[in-house]
């Protein structure tokens, strides 16, 4: 058990939101979020809140991050797809609980930022790739689990395509400008199932590539 208040207080909380899956809070106590955050923001770390990383994006809310695992009822005989590698942080929370990820950033600092991280983490089940995460993975396709950690419009269909039968996505809509639902989508045999979870703010999931100077 973590000696660390700020971190048993943070895990509290999440218990208490509804992150009731042990294996997802035990994946939060032990990876150490400072490794994400930048320097300035350190004392934060453990502080249930998104905090600005490179390239005007943000690492997740904890309870954030801990929600959308629990939801997405990962197992370790799962391959998982996400979108929006940022930090690397949910990306590290996921490589505890499943057998691979593979994750897809758009911005090339972010991906190379993550990488460093991944290898000081000693992860050997991430599989990274700097391309558009709208259009999915075909290559690697399907995936019993999919997560997009930024908002979309509406769901990419890439993604509804590269779902496996009985598979689950967890994905932030931005149905109108500035109302962002949280989504639990089913591949079920007759189609999808789409379930409501909480209101939720993440950046946008923006399309093709990202310019950096
Ligand atoms: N999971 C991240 C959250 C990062 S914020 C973490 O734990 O830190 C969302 C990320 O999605 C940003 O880094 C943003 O650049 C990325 N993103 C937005 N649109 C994208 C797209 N089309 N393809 C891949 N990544 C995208």
């Amino acid at each position: 058990m973590t000696a660390d208040p700020r971190k048993i207080q943070l895990l509290m909380a999440l218990r208490n939101g509804g992150v009731r899956d042990r294996r997802v809070l035990e994946a939060i106590e032990k990876v150490p979020r400072e490794l994400f955050v930048e320097d300035s923001f350190l004392d934060q770390a453990y502080a249930d809140q998104a905090l600005p990383i490179d390239c005007g994006q943000t690492i997740s809310q904890p309870f954030i991050v801990g929600f959308m695992t629990d939801r997405l009822q990962v197992s370790d005989r799962h391959t998982v797809l996400e979108i929006g590698t940022g930090s690397g942080y949910q990306t590290t929370i996921l490589s505890a609980l499943c057998r691979r990820v593979c994750t897809i950033e758009r911005y090339r600092t972010l991906a190379r930022q993550a990488a460093e991280r991944f290898k000081q983490l000693h992860l050997n089940n991430v599989t990274q790739i700097v391309a558009d995460g709208t259009r999915g993975w075909p290559q690697l396709a399907p995936f019993e689990r999919i997560i997009v950690t930024a908002a979309a419009k509406e769901v990419p269909k890439a993604l509804l395509d590269q779902l496996a039968p009985g598979g689950i996505l967890v994905i932030p809509i931005e149905e109108r400008p500035g109302k962002q639902d949280l989504y639990r989508i089913t591949r079920t045999p007759e189609g999808h199932a789409r379930e409501h979870l909480l209101p939720v703010r993440f950046v946008p999931l923006v399309e093709g590539l990202a310019r950096e100077g």
